[in-house]
């Protein structure tokens, strides 16, 4: 695992105190090797700049979110050896914060309700076809401008084009891509809070990277595309813009990302196998990867 170098100007965004990074699973699966490698990139590069690493859970959807997947993570965070600073972070404890931003947002005019069922969006986009966006179909737009019945279930969307057009060209420092153009309206009116869940992952992750003085937010290149969701969001709401990392994949044989989905070997089970899990950190710190794991800038 190579370290990205970090020009000068680079180093501390806005002027903030010392690098911060963090770690920020979601508790819905035990995590595997994937995660370890995120978290070992975060935890290194804070360390190897004197800086901070924190955890935080990112819990908001309490349906998928369990505690049993918590206290794996915490172990798993203590059998890598990895040290966070400070004390692990609660997405579901923050809801009132996410809740203050929102309101901002519909202050500036920049969300709208939103009814529709998937059913009605896919009725829509049979009838017209829509453009994709890198997470899929963008919403057509259907509750834009329109009164919805109090009644009814609603989530709240960003108008992004409204969001969009409000900043001037929009871009990012990536330590691994270079300079980066940010086009946030090719995903269109993107969810900031659900009917089932509060806020979003875009809007929560956004608002306490910032709160938490987060200088360098170092993941996986599977959230790349995101990071111009994130950046419109910090101009709406004057937030300083941290610099990315946004760091190889770990994939299996076939080439395809490690995942929770694709049942990819647990951390638990490793542990549990009796393995030492600060050896497997060197392991992966050094890129001499078990069989069929390999890296993919991809
Ligand atoms: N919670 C996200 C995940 O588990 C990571 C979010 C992020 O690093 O911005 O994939």
């Amino acid at each position: 695992m190579a370290l990205p170098e970090i020009a000068a100007d680079m180093s501390q965004p806005g002027g903030q105190g010392a690098v911060t990074t963090r770690f920020a699973p979601s508790p819905n699966g035990p995590l595997h090797l994937g995660h370890a490698y995120a978290a070992l990139c975060a935890h290194d590069f804070a360390r190897a700049h004197g800086g901070r690493f924190l955890l935080r859970i990112e819990d908001i959807d309490a349906a998928r979110s369990r505690a049993e997947f918590v206290d794996g993570i915490l172990a798993d965070m203590d059998w890598l050896g990895l040290r966070y600073d400070g004390a692990v972070i609660y997405q579901s404890s923050r809801v009132d914060r996410y809740r203050h931003a929102l309101e901002r947002l519909c202050n500036l005019g920049l969300i709208y309700k939103c009814v529709c069922t998937r059913g009605d969006i896919a009725a829509a986009i049979r009838a017209r076809p829509v453009r994709h966006g890198p997470d899929g179909p963008v919403y057509p737009g259907l509750c834009k401008g329109r009164k919805v019945a109090q009644d009814q279930p609603y989530c709240w969307r960003l108008d992004m084009a409204k969001a969009a057009a409000m900043t001037g060209e929009l871009g990012w420092n990536d330590l691994s891509a270079g300079a980066q153009n940010a086009d946030p309206a090719q995903f269109g009116d993107i969810v900031l809070w659900r009917k089932d869940a509060p806020a979003s992952y875009h809007l929560a992750a956004t608002l306490d990277d910032a709160a938490d003085g987060v200088t360098h937010v170092v993941r996986g290149k599977d959230l790349f595309a995101y990071t111009a969701v994130h950046i419109v969001l910090q101009k709406r709401l004057n937030l300083l813009q941290p610099v990315y990392w946004h760091h190889d994949l770990l994939c299996d044989e076939s080439g395809e990302k490690l995942a929770k989905s694709r049942g990819s070997a647990a951390l638990c089970a490793l542990r549990s196998a009796g393995r030492d899990g600060r050896e497997i950190a060197q392991i992966l710190r050094s890129g001499q990867l078990p069989l069929g794991i390999s890296l993919s800038g991809d």
